[in-house]
């Protein structure tokens, strides 16, 4: 008998009812989805994990995310922004360790002394590694002329999630204002692009109202986008926001877990060449949770190089692991034995093989 999905998993191109289907599909179905997707991307990129090692540069923020526990008003965070020393000095472990690259996150902050003290680290980090560590960055939205200098100093991916593509759920999930204005961030995503940035976006999965056809919507959005990196992860309530305040269910995490994988999976096989993190979020709900989303498609992880002591401190979400990830036996901290024939990317930047096609084209 061929499964109801068989079908929809041998179109070369799929519709919104496909990607609907492919969401909806019963649990004996979804290894079909996952067994694919890992194909598709053995296929296009290889059965390997690149690794970014994670800076979280500072958790003050001047946002208001409704979600977010690291949001402007939550006065119970307790600010950090790492020295410079300390930033420089996780970016050279992860030169040491063979990683390949960095990525440095923040809240956002678009001050002209945060901007220029960036550009100064991307600079020295890109100097004091002969130009061979990749740099990626999450710094928020800025404007096109911060953009420039950031690239300009050697950054070159840029992680910006849209966080939910319909305006209407994204306005539920924000403050009604200006600063946080879902056509502002739109308009973010398309100046990084032509700015020359790898330009990766995402979203989180199981917001309050979220349906599956705003999940099929955002894949149809990241493929019209054209992006070249995806990273997506489940919404984790945090009991210090507006969202999170009445708490959860854990059966409720459980579903999201399955829906993320399945999301992980049907992105990887509407854009092939793509890169896609296992998010740390996975691995909050499940333990081996980026594994799992390996074995659906994905193929980068992001281990935490943030000095430990600050480590509470950028808790976005409720559960974020807080522990040491990163030892020099096993640098990705991934249990290899679950995801046999994979192989870790040490010492290469790992760029998604989309970014040179697209740029061809234009
Ligand atoms: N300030 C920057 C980068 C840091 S936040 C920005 O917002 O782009 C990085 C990501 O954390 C956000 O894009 C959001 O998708 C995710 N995040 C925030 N709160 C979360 C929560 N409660 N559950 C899951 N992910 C969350
Ligand atoms: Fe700030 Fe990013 Fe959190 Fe929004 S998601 S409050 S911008 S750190």
């Amino acid at each position: 008998m061929t499964s109801g999905i068989q079908t929809i998993l041998e179109k070369e191109y799929h519709e919104r009812s496909d990607i609907i289907e492919l969401l909806r599909c019963s649990d004996e179905e979804a290894p079909l989805l996952y067994r694919k997707a890992a194909e598709v991307r053995d296929r296009y990129l290889g059965n390997i994990v690149y690794l970014r090692g994670l800076i979280e540069y500072s958790n003050l923020c001047g946002k208001n995310c409704l979600y977010c526990g690291i949001r402007r008003e939550n006065r119970k965070v307790e600010h950090y922004t790492l020295s410079n020393d300390e930033v420089i000095k996780a970016a050279l472990t992860a030169y040491k360790l063979n990683f390949g690259s960095i990525a440095i996150q923040s809240g956002e902050n678009t001050s002209e002394s945060f901007i220029s003290n960036i550009e100064g680290l991307v600079t020295t980090i890109k100097k004091m590694t002969d130009g061979r560590l990749g740099i990626t960055l999450s710094l928020g939205e800025q404007k096109r002329e911060t953009y420039r200098r950031w690239f300009e100093a050697g950054a070159h991916r840029y992680l910006l999630r849209i966080e939910a593509s319909s305006p209407d759920l994204y306005r539920k999930a924000h403050p009604d204002d200006e600063m946080h204005n879902y056509y502002n961030r739109l308009e973010c995503l398309q100046t990084l692009k032509e700015e020359g940035y790898q330009t990766g976006t995402g979203v989180m999965i199981g917001l309050p109202c979220q349906t599956l056809n705003h999940l099929a919507d955002d894949i149809l959005f990241m493929r019209d986008f054209d992006i070249d990196m995806c990273g997506m992860g489940p919404f984790i309530e945090h009991s210090d926001t507006p969202l999170g305040k009445n708490g959860t269910e854990n059966l409720f995490l459980k579903e999201r877990f399955n829906l993320t994988l399945r999301m992980i999976a049907i992105a990887r096989i509407v854009m092939k060449d793509i890169n896609i993190v296992a998010s740390t979020a996975m691995q909050t709900i499940q333990s081996f949770g980026r594994e799992k989303a390996i074995a659906c498609g994905a193929n980068v992880i992001m281990p935490n190089l943030t000095p430990e002591r600050y480590r509470a401190g950028y808790r976005i979400y409720e559960g974020k692991p807080g522990y040491k990830e990163v030892e020099e036996v096993n640098v990705s901290g991934l249990n290899m034995d679950l995801i046999p024939g994979t192989a870790i990317g040490l010492g290469i930047w790992g760029d998604a093989p989309h970014f040179n096609k697209r740029r061809t084209k234009s």
